[in-house]
């Protein structure tokens, strides 16, 4: 598909077809527009008939509003596949949450994303698919970019489709693509430790998150499958070397699930994990997946689980919620939709 080349590879691709190099140039622009084909004026009708099945077919297929301003985009692709993708405002401008995968393997036991299972991987094209058409959305452009910042917290695991993401991340820093600082973008993973040092070694500026969850590798796998592959050690271990190799401060998400990860012992064996570690925890209670029999902390119970990490002098936050009466966390939107 048209959109996974980067503007030198869609220069050649304009050669190979016997075009002058300005019409790569055009079709690249038409791509990051975020237009369908037919929308686009400035391309002669044979040249768009000779593109046109494998320029990019991706489309909004449903756009909801929070009462919070948050958005949430179900995406459709080629294949009637659909992913979801959240857009937030903040003070320093938009931050847009994308999908990689559609579905997910994982099997994490609290999240919507993962009740079917794995579909297939998103191409780096169709993860900026999700950036293009709600750029557009806000009135943007290739060179006009609305949205500064990128999280791939969406549905998928990242590193599960690691060569996917890496395209991504080249495309949509690239200076002629919609130029977002490597700084501006963190991934999400569940702890996928050989790619953890895979990713160190690409010399990216990218924040990394560790979808924590839990203090102890038992109590982990209750949760996440993926803890009977890699141990917690083993993850901060691989964080370490992230942290050597990039200088950038690692995050840890941690969901309060009531009953199962939420006491002061957990939040004591916490603070001992992360000891002498430049990081921040991000806390968070659990989005209640009506699908799944875990019940979320109250936040109040949520500040002091913080409370008690700050004590400790662990860094650490509860995490804003957004667009919780439009299906909070990741997967919900989709899951609703398929039925
Ligand atoms: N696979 C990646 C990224 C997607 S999930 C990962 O595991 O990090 C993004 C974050 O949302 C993860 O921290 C995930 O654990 C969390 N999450 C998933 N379902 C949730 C729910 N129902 N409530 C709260 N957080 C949830």
């Amino acid at each position: 598909m048209l959109s996974d080349f980067s503007f030198d590879e869609m220069v050649v691709f304009a050669k190979k077809i016997g075009l002058p190099a300005f019409r790569g140039e055009q079709i690249f622009d038409a791509i990051y527009s975020g237009k369908t084909l037919d929308e686009v004026s400035n391309l002669p009708k044979a040249l768009k008939e000779i593109i046109s099945e494998q320029y990019p077919k991706y489309k909004i297929a449903h756009k909801f509003t929070s009462k919070d301003g948050t958005q949430k985009f179900l995406i459709e692709f080629f294949d009637g596949n659909i992913v979801e993708c959240v857009l937030m405002k903040y003070k320093y401008g938009f931050t847009i949450c994308l999908s990689t995968q559609v579905g997910c393997r994982m099997g994490c036991k609290f999240c919507a994303s993962t009740l079917n299972g794995l579909a297939r991987n998103l191409s780096a094209g169709e993860i900026l698919g999700q950036v293009l058409l709600v750029n557009r959305e806000l009135g943007g452009s290739r060179k006009e970019r609305k949205i500064t910042n990128v999280v791939l917290m969406g549905s998928g695991e990242p590193l599960d489709n690691y060569d996917n993401v890496l395209k991504f991340i080249e495309l949509i820093t690239s200076k002629k693509g919609l130029n977002i600082s490597e700084r501006n973008i963190s991934l999400s993973t569940c702890g996928l430790v050989d790619k953890i040092y895979k990713l160190a070694d690409e010399n990216l500026n990218i924040t990394l998150t560790i979808s924590l969850h839990a203090t102890n590798d038992e109590k982990r796998a209750e949760i996440m499958p993926i803890a009977n592959k890699y141990k917690i050690s083993e993850i901060l271990d691989a964080c370490k070397y992230y942290y050597d190799k990039t200088g950038r401060k690692i995050y840890f998400e941690y969901t309060l699930i009531k009953g199962v990860n939420d006491s002061d012992e957990d939040a004591l064996n916490l603070s001992k994990l992360l000891k002498g570690f430049l990081c921040h925890v991000n806390v968070i209670p659990l989005n209640k997946v009506k699908e799944r029999n875990l019940e979320g902390t109250s936040r109040l119970f949520a500040y002091q689980f913080v409370e008690k990490l700050k004590e400790k002098n662990v860094s650490a936050t509860v995490r804003r919620t957004m667009g919780e009466d439009i299906g909070g966390a990741c997967g919900q939107l989709r899951a609703r939709y398929l039925k």
